[in-house]
């Protein structure tokens, strides 16, 4: 009986093991720790459409203990005049040099729970700069900058030989699995604001847009950011 409970025991860990390597497309070995240096202060998103709807239950949601509650805020629009949460402290801000777009391959999520995903790998959190819901366990469009974006981290998305692409790409995942569905009109919206927004602030041309399997070097295979999600014409209406 014991053993028999215990060979069930192994299943359902091996299950859940595979679950959770499965949430989200970034490349585990590609993880270079770099805390020194960075701030590393969590900040909030606030969204940025006009249409964007505050969840009061949203903050229990978050797994990390670290992560202070939702304020709803007044106006998504900083006094720089640019989206909320978009524009990192200048004392941090890096050199962007290229964007790099992403599915998670799930077919809902935010950043929360893949957060909680990549910290089950053994990451410090989320591996990627930004994520854009798509209505299933988020909300249709809405993006997400995480903690690597406000505290100007190297992201943990895209393992290049050089590491070049988690130094001085922007990583921006987009919640669903490409291959097999299309992303939403309203994620599509909102990916091209902020990749516009993106390439205007650190000059970055649309050359340097990236699906992750066109990224040059990277090291995985991957269809990411699915054989769905024509990266040719995201690039045509930039
Ligand atoms: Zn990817």
């Amino acid at each position: 009986m014991l053993k028999k409970f215990a060979s069930r025991c192994i299943v359902s860990v091996g299950l859940a093991s595979v679950a959770v390597l499965f949430v989200g497309c970034a490349d585990e070995e590609s993880y270079t720790p770099q805390i020194s240096g960075v701030v590393s202060e969590l900040h909030h998103s606030s969204g940025y459409s006009s249409t964007y709807k505050p969840k009061t239950s949203y903050s229990s949601t978050y797994s990390s203990s670290s992560y202070k509650p939702y304020k709803p805020q007044s106006s998504y629009q900083s006094s720089s005049g640019s989206p909320y949460g978009w524009v990192p402290s200048r004392t941090s801000e890096r050199r962007w040099k290229a964007i790099v777009v992403h599915n998670s391959a799930t077919a809902s999520g935010n950043m929360a729970t893949i957060d909680s995903a990549h910290k089950n790998n053994g990451w410090d959190g989320v591996g990627y700069d930004f994520v854009i819901g798509n209505g299933s366990g988020s909300s249709n469009g809405q993006i997400e900058p995480t903690f690597r974006w406000t505290g100007q981290k190297t992201g943990a998305h895209c393992k290049t030989p050089s590491n070049w692409a988690n130094e001085s790409a922007i990583g921006i995942c987009l919640i669903g699995n490409f291959n097999n569905s299309r992303p939403t009109a309203a994620q599509m919206a909102a990916l091209n604001k902020l990749v516009k927004f993106m390439m205007k602030r650190y000059g970055i041309p649309a050359s340097k847009v990236y699906g992750h399997k066109e990224v040059p070097s990277h090291s995985t295979a991957t269809d990411c950011p699915g054989r769905n999600f024509s990266m040719s014409s995201f690039r045509a209406g930039l």
